[in-house]
């Protein structure tokens, strides 16, 4: 029986060639949607499982595409004959996105079906077999679509491709159970073990993304747990040993990962017309990383 809906896989960006999202060389398919709140969220065009319309507003060239091609009048030019984007009334269908040719409109969430995002990824079969690579679905939170997640690395499993599966563990124990048989890797985010600092930095408490990892951390799966340092929330020695020393000694565990926050998002706010939470932060030091990195080598 097909898991997949009619209407499509819902995802906002397809990479090839990553080598961080897990081992080798993998094609990372960014499921849209999730169901928590990071402040320092990087994509934040992830969140909302709706389309979305960037507008970069530097890269704008005045050329008046857009304001004939939108059917709702959302785009005009001013007196100066400067465009202005009335988000408000735009119904995200994007027509004004195919007409921008600076760039300036970009749309992030698209449908597609799984045979189109396999046509995608079958194209780099040689380089998976060569590194030991394969397929990353990422997020958002793609459990949040375990049904299209099954199908899709299912179809991989058949061509002998490595699956892995990217997720913040903040869903159902049978969102896991459906894609157990056909993952072999995941990689699970953990931000804070404190359930009062993982609400205030997530917006969710933890429980549910704890009792899965328990849940998880005894099956014959693989997985990779990845920390991102966020100043202020777990940069320190106490909270990352704390994560270390709770998975310490699972054989399903091959390693710790810990990401420095960065700010590479912050244009994309910006281009979302939405607040960047976490620009007072700077991004933690290689110092403060080593520092870390050897606290949980010594776990
Ligand atoms: S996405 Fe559609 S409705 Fe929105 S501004 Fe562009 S053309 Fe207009
Ligand atoms: S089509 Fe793009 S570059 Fe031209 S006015 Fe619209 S936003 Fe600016
Ligand atoms: S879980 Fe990931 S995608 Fe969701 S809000 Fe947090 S950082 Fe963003």
């Amino acid at each position: 029986m097909s898991h997949v809906c009619d209407n499509g896989i819902n995802i906002y960006d397809l990479h090839r060639f990553s080598w961080n999202d897990g081992p080798g060389i993998r094609t990372v398919v960014f499921l849209k949607g999730c169901n928590m709140d990071c402040f320092w969220c990087q994509n934040p065009e992830s969140q909302s499982s709706r389309r979305e319309i960037f507008y970069y507003k530097e890269r704008c060239i005045n050329c008046g595409n857009c304001v004939k091609a939108c059917p709702e009048n959302c785009h005009f030019c001013d007196k100066s004959g400067i465009h202005v984007y009335d988000r408000g009334k735009c119904v995200k269908c994007g027509d004004c996105v195919k007409v921008c040719f600076s760039e300036a409109l970009g749309a992030a969430g698209k449908r597609m079906t799984d045979g189109s995002i396999m046509e995608e990824i079958i194209k780099d079969m040689e380089f998976y077999q060569m590194s030991g690579g394969g397929v990353t679905l990422s997020g958002g939170e793609p459990l949040l679509q375990a049904g299209v997640c099954y199908e899709l690395l299912r179809k991989c499993r058949e061509k002998n491709i490595g699956t892995a599966l990217d997720t913040a563990g903040n869903v159902e124990w049978s969102d896991f159970q459906m894609v157990l048989p056909v993952t072999d890797y995941f990689l699970y985010d953990i931000k804070a073990l404190d359930d009062e600092i993982h609400m205030k930095a997530c917006g969710v408490s933890n429980k549910k993304i704890l009792k899965n990892l328990r849940k998880l951390l005894n099956k014959d799966v693989k997985i990779i747990i990845r920390v991102p340092v966020i100043p202020g929330i777990n940069d320190n020695v106490d909270t990352v040993r704390s994560i270390a020393q709770m998975v310490r000694g699972y054989k399903s565990v091959e390693k710790i990962e810990l990401l420095p926050l960065h700010n590479i998002g912050r244009s994309k706010y910006r281009a979302l017309e939405r607040e960047y939470r976490a620009g007072g932060l700077t991004t933690p030091g290689q110092g403060k990383m080593a520092v870390l990195k050897r606290s949980i080598s010594l776990v």
